[in-house]
C-alpha cells in the first residue's frame, strides 16, 4: 500500500484530530503517503484533498473540533455518489479510506467498500457513545467532562436560591452521556430516551429529598428523551419548586480533548493504518476489555447500543 485517505465526517468530537495526527505518522513511519481530505464525503467528491506529513499535524492533538473539517453530504447516500466517489479515489491512487465519523459516516463507508471495493477502515468518533461493539467512542469523555463541570456550576446557584434545574444534555436516541454525566454530578433524576419517563416516581423522590433538606435540585435529561419544558412544568406544577432550564447544546462538541479522548483516539488512529496494512478491511476499530480490536463494520451496524441497566439502577440508589 502506497496512499491512504483520512476523512472526519458527520458530528465533530474532540479527539478527532489526535487520531488523524496518529494515522498520518504510524503511515509516514511505514513510508505510505495519507491524503487528508476535507469536509468529509463532500470533500472527498470535491477532491479537496490535502498532503498531509509528520509536521503538519504537529500541534493538533489539543485542538478541538477537525482540522479536516467535517459535513454531512447527501449525494454519498446514493449509489451513483459513492461510485463517483470511488472513482475519485482510483483516480488519485488512493488504495484505501480512513473514516474517522459516527454510525452515518461508517454505513457511508460500509458501503463504499462494498459496492465499490475501497478498503475502509472506521474509527468511532462520536459524542453520544451510541455506537454498538465499543466500550467508548472518541470525544465521549470529553463530553461527559464538559458537562459536568457546566453542571457542577449550576448546582451552586440552585443551592444559593433553593431551585430545581433541569440540564438536557446530547442524545437523541442514546442516554449514555445523560446517564453518565448525571451519575457524576449525583443528579436527583437522570431521563433517558431508552426508557418511559415516569413523572409520578420523579415527583415522590424530589419531594422525599427536599423534605429531608436538600436545598438543590439537578434534573439531567437526554435532548430524545423528553423536552425540558414538559420536565420543569411537571416539577414546578407537582413540587412548587422555583425551576430553570438549561441547554447544553453544542457547547458539549467542542474543547480540547481530554487525557482519555487522546490515548484512545491516538490508538485507534496507530490500529487504523496497522489494520489496512495487514489487508483488514471493512472493519472499525473499538475499545474492547482494554485492547484496541477490529469489528467488522456489518457486525457493528447491525447491532443497537444497549443502555447498560445495571448503571441506571446504580444511579437511582446512589442519587
Ligand atoms: P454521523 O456520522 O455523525 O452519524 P450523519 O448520520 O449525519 O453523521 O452521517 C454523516 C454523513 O455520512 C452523511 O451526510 C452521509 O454523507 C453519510 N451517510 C450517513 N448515512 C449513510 C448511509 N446510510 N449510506 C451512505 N452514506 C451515509
Amino acid at each position: 500500500m502506497k496512499k491512504v485517505g483520512v476523512l472526519t465526517s458527520g458530528g465533530d468530537s474532540p479527539g478527532m484530530n489526535a487520531a488523524i495526527r496518529a494515522a498520518v505518522r504510524t503511515a509516514q513511519t511505514d513510508e505510505i503517503a495519507v491524503v487528508g481530505i476535507r469536509r468529509g464525503y463532500s470533500g472527498l467528491l470535491d477532491e479537496e484533498f490535502t498532503d498531509m506529513d509528520y509536521s503538519s499535524v504537529g500541534g493538533i492533538m489539543e485542538k478541538g473540533g477537525t482540522v479536516l473539517r467535517s459535513s454531512r453530504c447527501e449525494e454519498f447516500k446514493t449509489e451513483e455518489g459513492r461510485a463517483r466517489a470511488a472513482e475519485i479515489l482510483r483516480n488519485n491512487q488512493i488504495e484505501a479510506l480512513i473514516v474517522i465519523g459516527g454510525e452515518g459516516s461508517l454505513s457511508g463507508a460500509k458501503l463504499l467498500m462494498e459496492e465499490n471495493g475501497i478498503p475502509v477502515v472506521g474509527i468511532p468518533g462520536t459524542i453520544d457513545n451510541d455506537i454498538a461493539m465499543t466500550d467508548m467512542c472518541i470525544g465521549v469523555d470529553t463530553c461527559l467532562n464538559t458537562c459536568v463541570e457546566t453542571i457542577q456550576k449550576l448546582k451552586d446557584t440552585a443551592s444559593s436560591h433553593e431551585r430545581a434545574f433541569v440540564v438536557e444534555v446530547m442524545g437523541r436516541n442514546s442516554g449514555y452521556v445523560a446517564l453518565a454525566s448525571g451519575m457524576a454530578v449525583g443528579a436527583e433524576a437522570i431521563i433517558v430516551p431508552e426508557l418511559p419517563v415516569d413523572y409520578e416516581s420523579i415527583a415522590d423522590k424530589i419531594w422525599k429529598e427536599r423534605k429531608r433538606g436538600k436545598i438543590n435540585c439537578i434534573i439531567v435529561v437526554a435532548e430524545g428523551a423528553a423536552s425540558a419544558y414538559t420536565v420543569a412544568r411537571h416539577v414546578e406544577h407537582r413540587i412548587g419548586y422555583e425551576t430553570r432550564i438549561t441547554i447544553l447544546g453544542h457547547i458539549q462538541r467542542g474543547g480540547s480533548p481530554t487525557a482519555f479522548d487522546r490515548v484512545l483516539a491516538s490508538r485507534m488512529g496507530y490500529a487504523s493504518v496497522k489494520s489496512l496494512e495487514r489487508e483488514e478491511s471493512g472493519i472499525m476499530l473499538a475499545l474492547h476489555g482494554g485492547k484496541i480490536v477490529g469489528v467488522s463494520l456489518e457486525k457493528v451496524l447491525s447491532h443497537k447500543k444497549e443502555l447498560d441497566m445495571e448503571l441506571v439502577e446504580m444511579a437511582k440508589i446512589l442519587s
